[in-house]
């Protein structure tokens, strides 16, 4: 979901104009404690951590005033790795795709939604990207890492995340709360060990909180998997978490199961448009 700062900055005007704007941190905590909610309110949250959410988008917010929540990878700050859907894309469109390793080759034609040597439309790459979402995150590593050897991509992308300084200077501005998205993006299955999927939702905590300074009260779960487990750990260390599912929080909405409306330039340009989307009408 890529939004331009153009696109961003109507949006919160349109977004202000109808509905109250405030921190998700804020909105849980009132609704927890059974305070009174604005009749429409809504919470801005950015995923990942990416060096333009301080480069475009913060500037918008301190020049609109407009809380925001960013969800950070937290051993992954600073680094130029990217995340397996991000290498995934790039290997799809590179144009010596067909050269590769039989092992390879087979794992990919199992999820691919176009023909081998075309070069795929957006829609096949998410599409690819979603069926891909089978395997485990190690078993897609394998992959990724053997492809891109094959194909001499190197692993570092140019789309940095954002480093401690830029992390430290939004959370103190007193308009961008940092949440924790585990330690390296890990999808939370049910093939992974309880310590594994503790070490993910605690290690992330602490290391934010150290680095920061604060605490840290929020919780998104990477690609929106989640199990019993997990959940019962979040509900534990953290005061709400985002899912990935599309709706609307009413004021009693289990605050560990928040759902949001994923916004794309395309479907947002104009005002009617996002009113649509956000109206769940789209
Ligand atoms: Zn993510």
């Amino acid at each position: 979901m890529v939004v331009s700062p153009e696109t961003f900055r109507k949006h919160i005007q349109w977004i202000g104009s109808e509905y109250e704007l405030m921190g998700l941190g804020e909105w849980i905590e009132r609704a927890i404690n059974k305070q009174t909610l604005p009749d429409k309110a809504c919470c801005i949250t950015f995923d990942d951590g990416w060096q333009d959410n301080y480069e475009f988008a913060f500037p918008i917010l301190k020049e609109t005033e407009t809380p925001a929540t960013i969800f950070a990878v937290s051993h992954m700050i600073g680094t130029q790795e990217l995340f397996w859907p991000n290498r995934l894309a790039r290997i799809l469109v590179h144009e010596e795709l067909k050269n590769l390793r039989n092992d390879d080759r087979s794992w990919l034609m199992g999820i691919i939604t176009f023909q081998l040597g075309v070069r795929p439309t957006l829609d096949q790459v998410s599409g690819t990207i979603a069926n891909a979402k089978e395997y485990d995150d190690n078993r897609i590593q394998d992959h990724l890492n053997s492809i891109e050897d094959t194909l001499n991509i190197s692993h570092a992308g140019n789309q940095a995340l954002a480093d401690w300084g830029q992390l430290r200077e939004m959370s103190n501005s007193g308009l961008v709360e940092v949440g924790s998205h585990t330690r390296y993006h890990t999808r939370i299955l049910p093939s992974l060990s309880e310590e594994a999927v503790s070490a993910e939702i605690l290690g992330s905590k602490h290391l934010l909180q150290e680095q920061l300074n604060r605490p840290i009260r929020l919780f998104c779960y990477p690609n929106g998997d989640v199990t019993d487990f997990a959940k019962r750990q979040v509900e534990a260390h953290y005061e709400g978490a985002v899912t990935t599912q599309i709706g609307i929080n009413r004021s009693d909405a289990d605050v560990y199961a928040i759902k949001r409306m994923a916004v794309h330039d395309d479907i947002s340009g104009r005002r009617s448009d996002l009113f649509a989307r956000l109206s769940g009408w789209l």
